[in-house]
Order: structure tokens, then C-alpha cells, then sequence
């Protein structure tokens, strides 16, 4: 590690202001960007660490039906509220990781990060959620831009994420053993006007929505209707822990029982 100042602003527009001081990074539950710094591939002057911020934190569902859970809520709580509201979220959140990694990392932090094999950026897509910065509101559509990478801008903080609530939904993760991360995952989401499916860990290009299955889904949302597809695997991730035609097989696989538990 190297020195570097940290800022525990109170509030959105503290974190904000200190955003702008020169080489300064938001620190959420602080699960990869710490473990990054230790390894010194980032090394920002400043830290603002975000879990001080009250207005950040919580689950609720509003007037027009959405659950909207805030920027700075952890894993662990929003599997707890969402339980019953929108269980193909909290089962996701649940198995993010291990107890430690719910209880300090957050939806914000995740959603930012955009790790290729992260769990939040298949629920986020798959359900057409809506990304809420301190500057503006960011379709789910509009936010992932590939690996590591999106629309974010230099200093902007997800305040909160507005998910609408499916009729059905659920996550299944094929879990890369050795981090928990999934080698693939497919959130599936059934809502009154079409299918929803969103793929994590098996692109080169991050998360990413597999329209075939969605059009055949909203034919007939059963296992059966997937069984004459398949997915290409260009531009798949190949790795020691699996190649790109099994991660191709994995996503149709993952995509049968996502629908088959949903249902
Ligand atoms: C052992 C282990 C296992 C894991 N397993 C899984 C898993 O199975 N599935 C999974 O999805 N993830 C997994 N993770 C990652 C975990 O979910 C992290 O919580 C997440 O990647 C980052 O969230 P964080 O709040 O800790 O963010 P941090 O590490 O604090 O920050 C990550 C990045 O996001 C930025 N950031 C943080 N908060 C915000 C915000 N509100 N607005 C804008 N930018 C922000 C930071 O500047 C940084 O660039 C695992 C992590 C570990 C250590």
C-alpha cells in the first residue's frame, strides 16, 4: 500500500465535491477496489468512502410499483428486503461471494465495477433496471459498455437503482469455485410485455442480453422453448476455467433452469 487520504463525506453532495479534488476515487464496500490498491493497480490520492452516507442505503418500493434500493446498500441487506418483493434479486444478492463480501460490498460499487463475471450487472440488464447517478437517470441498456467499462462519468456516484419488478425472475449462477464469481450466469425476467435475459461471465465484452432466447421466451416461457437454440461462441471468454465453447454451452444450460426455477 502507499499513503493516501480518505474523506468520509455525510452526504451525496460532500461525496460529490470531494470527487473533485485531483485523483480522488469513490471507495464503496471497498471488496475489489481495496484488494486492487493492495496490489497497486490503482493508486488514487484520495479516497471518498461512501458507507457514511444515510440517503445511499435502504430498499423501497415506490408509488409506481419499482423496488429502488440505494447506492450504498450491501449485499447482505438487499437480499434480506427484497425476499419476498423480488425474490430473483435477493437470490442473486445471497450468493454473492461469502457472508463477509455481502455484508461490506454494495450494489453501487458493483454495478460501477462492472466485472465481467459479476452477479448485479445480469439483474440490473435482465430486469431493465434504471442506473441513478448524482447527475442524471442511465438505462440499464446505455450502462454496460464492456468489460470493466461504463457509462459512468469521472466522479459520478450511483445514488440508487430502480428495478422494475418482474412478474417472475430468477439467477442461475454456474459458481467459478474458486472466487464465487460466476464462470456464467443468467438472470431470466418475465414481465407482462416480454422476456427479459441478461448473460454475466461468459463475454469478452461484459454482461450482455441473449435476444433470441427472449423472443422465444416471450413466445412461450417454458425450458422447451429453448431447445432448438444455441449461442455462438465468438468473443466468449476462454480461460484455465473453461473455454469459450463450454461457457456457450453453460449459457444455454444456465438459461433452461433460470426459467425452469422461475416458472
Ligand atoms: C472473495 C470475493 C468474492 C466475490 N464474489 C462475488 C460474486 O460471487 N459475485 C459478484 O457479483 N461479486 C463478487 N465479489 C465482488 C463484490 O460483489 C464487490 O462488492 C463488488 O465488486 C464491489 O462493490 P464494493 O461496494 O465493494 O465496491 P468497491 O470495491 O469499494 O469499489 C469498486 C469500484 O466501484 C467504484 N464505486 C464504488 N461505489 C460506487 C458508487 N456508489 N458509485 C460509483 N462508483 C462506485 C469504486 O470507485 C471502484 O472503482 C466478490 C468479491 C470478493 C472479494
Amino acid at each position: 500500500m502507499y499513503n493516501f487520504e480518505v474523506e468520509t463525506p455525510g452526504s451525496v453532495a460532500d461525496a460529490v465535491a470531494a470527487l473533485g479534488r485531483e485523483d480522488a476515487q469513490a471507495l464503496g464496500g471497498g471488496q475489489t477496489l481495496i484488494p486492487t490498491l493492495k496490489q497497486r493497480l490503482a493508486s488514487p490520492s484520495v479516497l471518498v468512502c461512501l458507507s457514511g452516507i444515510a440517503e445511499m442505503k435502504g430498499v423501497c418500493r415506490t408509488d409506481d410499483g419499482q423496488i429502488t434500493i440505494g447506492g450504498g446498500t450491501t449485499h447482505a441487506a438487499v437480499a434480506k428486503a427484497t425476499a419476498e418483493s423480488f425474490p430473483g434479486l435477493s437470490g442473486l444478492a445471497s450468493h454473492i461471494g461469502d457472508p463477509a463480501v455481502r455484508n461490506r460490498g454494495t450494489i453501487g460499487g458493483s454495478l460501477a465495477n462492472n466485472d465481467p463475471s459479476a452477479c448485479y450487472p445480469a439483474a440490473a440488464l435482465g430486469a431493465g433496471a434504471t442506473i441513478v447517478t448524482n447527475a442524471r437517470e442511465i438505462a440499464a441498456d446505455d450502462f454496460f459498455q464492456g468489460m470493466f467499462t461504463t457509462d459512468l462519468e469521472e466522479g459520478e456516484i450511483i445514488t440508487e437503482v430502480r428495478f422494475p419488478v418482474p412478474e417472475v425472475s430468477n439467477y442461475q449462477k454456474f459458481v467459478q469455485p474458486a472466487s464465487r464469481f460466476a464462470l456464467v450466469g443468467v438472470f431470466v425476467a418475465k414481465f407482462g410485455d416480454g422476456v427479459r435475459v441478461a448473460v454475466t461471465g461468459a463475454s469478452n465484452d461484459g454482461v450482455f442480453r441473449w435476444t433470441d432466447a427472449e423472443a422465444a421466451l416471450s413466445a412461450n416461457f417454458s425450458a422447451e422453448a429453448l431447445g432448438g437454440l444455441s449461442i455462438s461462441d465468438d468473443d466468449m471468454i476462454s480461460d484455465l476455467h473453461g473455454t469459450a465453447a463450454y461457457r456457450a454451452h453453460l449459457v444455454g444450460v444456465m438459461t433452461k433452469r433460470a426459467v425452469t426455477s422461475a416458472a
